[in-house]
């Protein structure tokens, strides 16, 4: 914990007062996984938070939160409070405050966001968050259809945890999640879209079936009609077919989801543009739109341009099937691009529009995925800077590596570094 935030805890704790971390900052502790922000929870009211430290920003006073900047980064404290009445389906109408921790934490979204722990290091869990942790499980905290019913963004916000986590969504939140999916209406698109960012940049894929965003997305007051109806056509086509589930995802993939599963997390390209959400979303609205379309609505979401430029780009790609494999293997090396997380989309493409054995597009790509000599530039033999060694300059390198892909991936040279050096300097 750093010493800033130990600071915070025990400032309050000498003045009087309870104080313990909640929400993302204990899930991540007690997941082993990197923090980044700290929100500290405690009984004091914000004024007497504003008389205890030099720097404090009154960043959502009228939620009973305070900003204290006294170190290097800052810390968010928040007064225990209550939340009642979300005549909006996204907003409390009123926020009361609390006098004890646990009421704190009965408004949180799910059980894993909802452990607190003290500067010691101790865990006060009434709603079992540690077990729903040790078990993978995204549970609301209390009547799923009601958290979703108060505020809409929870259905989304389960989806991103689950991107992030890798965890399954209990039962009856899941079903609640999808029963309730129109209060997303009363979220801000842009809220949607900095959750669907982070669904698409995780490293867990979320699938599609869970996405049930197709009502939502058809009811919306947003000027992408086209884009609706066609999400609401997933939709249907997902909601007839029940055993759409993850069961039957499993079926498709068969042996196939080994493939899948060696290539973990971790193994993914570093950037976070080649993510199978990412591909996934693509895809869908490959089928379904028009390259214009799926722009307008990357940027309608506030996406970072190259996300957008990634997005189109993979979705261009699938919606020119088919592919001959030359002409495919042609283009994935053009684009740089991953056969795993295109292999992800084709599995959905597929899925979406059950082919034969022989036309499988996903199929044909994890044949190419088992048998092409170069997967991505990322593997040849020879790096940019050996070229450079080996005398080329400027231009002239990425003209060489662009030479080698394609001799590569058309068998005229083996990806091995003296092959690839002869190619170049004496072929
Ligand atoms: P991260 O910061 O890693 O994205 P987080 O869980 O910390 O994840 P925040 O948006 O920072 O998410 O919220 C902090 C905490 O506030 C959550 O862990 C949760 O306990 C609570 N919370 C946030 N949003 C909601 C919500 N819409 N409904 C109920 N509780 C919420
Ligand atoms: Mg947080």
């Amino acid at each position: 914990m750093p010493a800033q935030v130990v600071h915070v805890l025990n400032v309050l704790s000498q003045a009087g007062y309870e104080a313990f971390l909640v929400g993302g900052c204990v899930r991540d502790t007690l997941l082993g996984r990197s923090v980044h922000d700290y929100d500290v929870a405690t009984n004091a009211h914000p004024e007497a938070v504003q008389g205890l430290f030099t720097h404090v920003i009154p960043t959502g006073i009228g939620h009973g939160t305070v900003t204290v900047t006294d170190g290097h980064f800052p810390v968010e404290v928040t007064t225990y409070r209550i939340e009642a009445d979300y005549s909006d389906g996204r907003h409390p109408d009123k926020v009361a405050y609390a006098e004890r921790l646990s009421d704190d934490l009965l408004r949180r979204d799910f059980t894993i966001n909802a452990v607190a722990m003290d500067a010691a290091g101790k865990l006060v869990d009434p709603l079992n968050g540690q077990r729903d942790l040790h078990r993978r499980l995204i549970r609301a905290v209390g009547d799923p259809s009601e958290r979703f019913s108060e505020d809409g963004l929870r259905i989304i916000r389960a989806l991103r945890f689950a991107a992030q986590l890798g965890f399954t969504i209990e039962t009856s939140t899941h079903r609640a999640m999808t029963f309730e999916v129109l209060r997303l209406q009363a979220v801000s698109m842009e809220r949607v879209g900095q959750e669907l960012l982070k669904i698409a940049a995780g490293n867990w894929f979320v699938v599609l079936p869970d996405l049930a965003l197709g009502p939502y997305l058809h009811s919306t007051k947003q000027p992408l009609d086209r884009l609706q109806r066609a999400f609401a056509k997933v939709h249907r086509i997902v909601s007839s077919c029940p055993e759409l589930g993850w069961e039957r995802w499993r079926k498709i993939f068969g042996s196939d989801t080994d493939a899948l599963r060696a290539f973990p997390p971790a193994q993914w390209p570093g950037t976070p543009l080649f993510r199978p959400n990412l591909a996934a979303i693509a895809l869908w609205m490959a089928h379904m739109t028009s390259q214009s379309t799926i722009t307008a609505l990357f940027r309608s979401l506030a996406w970072q341009k190259s996300f957008v430029s990634t997005a189109v780009e993979t979705a261009r790609l699938l919606r020119a099937r088919p592919w001959t494999w030359s002409e495919f293997r042609w283009r994935e090396a053009l684009v740089e691009s991953d056969l795993s997380a295109l292999y992800t989309a084709c599995a959905l493409a597929d899925w979406l529009k059950p082919t034969d054995r022989h036309t499988s597009c996903r199929i044909r790509l994890f044949d190419v995925f088992q048998e092409t000599p170069l997967r991505s530039v990322r593997e040849l033999a020879v790096s940019g800077h050996q070229l450079a060694a080996f005398g080329l300059v400027g231009p002239q390198i990425g003209i060489a590596i662009r030479k080698l892909v394609h001799a590569i991936i058309s068998e005229k040279v083996e990806n091995s570094e003296d092959d690839l050096r002869r190619f170049l300097f004496h072929a």
